[in-house]
């Protein structure tokens, strides 16, 4: 039998035929694709402003920037996710923390960040910026987030890599509560672009600066001019500042694109399979996914992950014997996420296990199911059965 993986894309007939035309068109970057997707994507989160990027880390990377990462600042962000939503600090020379998560949606606990900015308000430091993280697509608390950004003068930067399409009371992540959004168009995620990312904002000096920062630092348009205004020629250009190369190409946007016109279908195919999941897993000694941000909030998850967690027992095998028994059935369940501050690289930098006891407890138990549009209902049956069986020591 086939590998059952944790995730993959789907690529259908309108998907080829868009990269087909834009292969043709005369424009392979910088072209008209990418404003064309840049567009759609801020109509479709309801923001105003959507920079595109070469994938998410880019885009983490120059947001921190655009929103006043540097030497001698601190970015906090949640241990529970991928290193990039902490790595893209120290690009800039900022410092990182962690803020533990809450054990139920497994995203960052606003008690527990409540707490750490009283106590760094007594000592002096505060964060510039706090990333939460919509783990496995389940939006954070943005409301009280926001409410505590604004009492302790940070800047909110959501790294919303699994939340495409997501929303949190009744609005689409990405244009309420955030300074900044980063979403993720890697194949394991919820649209893709083979590599690519998209910065929205509702802020339009913060969306200016994430294009000069996407493109050397460089700008042509005459009004941004420091030296020479009105510039000498067409040719003239000039750099304002230090940037990069994080453009999207335009093949890229045009995958992205057509993609972006079956989100709404890949959303409910993963919506319907979460709740066959919740239904078939029901009995079982897991502890499922939480709906809700929390108690009384209100939010529709993007679900690029079905995270379970193996609830220790007697009769319980552990969850690494169960992984393994996964994987010997043909299943490639996986485990989201190894917490970054125990990772090699951090403890060299000072951190030590149990500093954030949520996420390693988390960790411990945590196990992907395999989750994607097109998985089928006998493939998922064969995951209920074989997990049903793994479990029992
Ligand atoms: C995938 C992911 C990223 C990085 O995205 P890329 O597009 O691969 O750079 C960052 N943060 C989280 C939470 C992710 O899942």
């Amino acid at each position: 039998m086939k590998t059952i993986p944790y995730a993959t894309q789907s690529i259908d007939e309108t998907d080829l035929q868009a990269v087909q035309e834009v292969l043709t068109s005369g424009w392979l970057t910088q072209g008209p694709a990418g404003p064309r997707f840049e567009q759609a994507f801020a109509e479709r989160h309801a923001v105003a402003h959507a920079v595109s990027v070469s994938n998410a880390t880019a885009g983490l990377h120059i947001a921190c920037l655009a929103l006043g990462a540097g030497v001698g600042k601190t970015v906090w962000t949640s241990p529970i996710s991928f290193v990039a939503s902490a790595n893209c600090a120290l690009y800039c020379g900022a410092d990182v923390d962690f803020v533990d998560i809450d054990p139920v949606t497994r995203n960052m606990s606003v008690a527990a960040l409540t707490t750490k900015l009283e106590q760094a308000e007594r000592s002096g430091q505060l964060p510039t910026i706090v990333i939460p993280v919509h783990f496995a697509g389940l939006p954070c608390d943005l409301a009280p987030m926001r409410a505590l950004a604004d009492r302790h003068g940070f800047k909110l930067l959501e790294d919303a890599s699994h939340a495409v399409g997501a929303s949190y009371q009744g609005q689409p992540i990405g244009s309420r509560y955030a300074d900044a959004s980063v979403f993720s168009f890697h194949p394991v995620k919820i649209i893709t672009t083979g590599e690519g990312g998209m910065v929205t904002t509702q802020n339009a000096a913060t969306s200016r600066q994430l294009q000069l920062l996407r493109s050397h630092g460089i700008t042509r348009d005459a009004g941004d001019m420091l030296l020479n205004a009105p510039p000498p020629g067409p040719w003239y250009y000039e750099q304002a500042t230090l940037g990069f190369n994080y453009r999207m190409t335009d093949i890229q946007a045009a995958l992205g694109h057509s993609q972006l016109q079956r989100l709404d279908a890949f959303h409910t195919a993963r919506e319907r399979l979460a709740d066959r999941y919740d239904h078939l897993l029901a009995g079982l000694p897991l502890k499922l996914p939480a709906r809700a941000p929390s108690a009384g909030s209100l939010a529709r998850s993007a679900w690029h992950l079905y995270a379970v967690e193996v609830v220790p027992g007697d009769r319980v095998a552990a969850r690494n014997v169960v992984f393994q028994r996964l994987r010997d059935a043909n299943i490639a369940a996986n485990v989201h996420y190894i917490p970054i501050h125990t990772q090699p690289f951090y403890q060299a930098r000072g951190f030590q296990a149990g500093q954030f006891p949520a996420a390693e407890a988390y960790y411990a138990r945590a196990l992907s199911l395999p989750l994607f549009p097109t998985l089928t209902d006998e493939q998922q049956d064969h995951v209920v059965t074989a997990l049903g069986e793994a479990l029992r020591a």
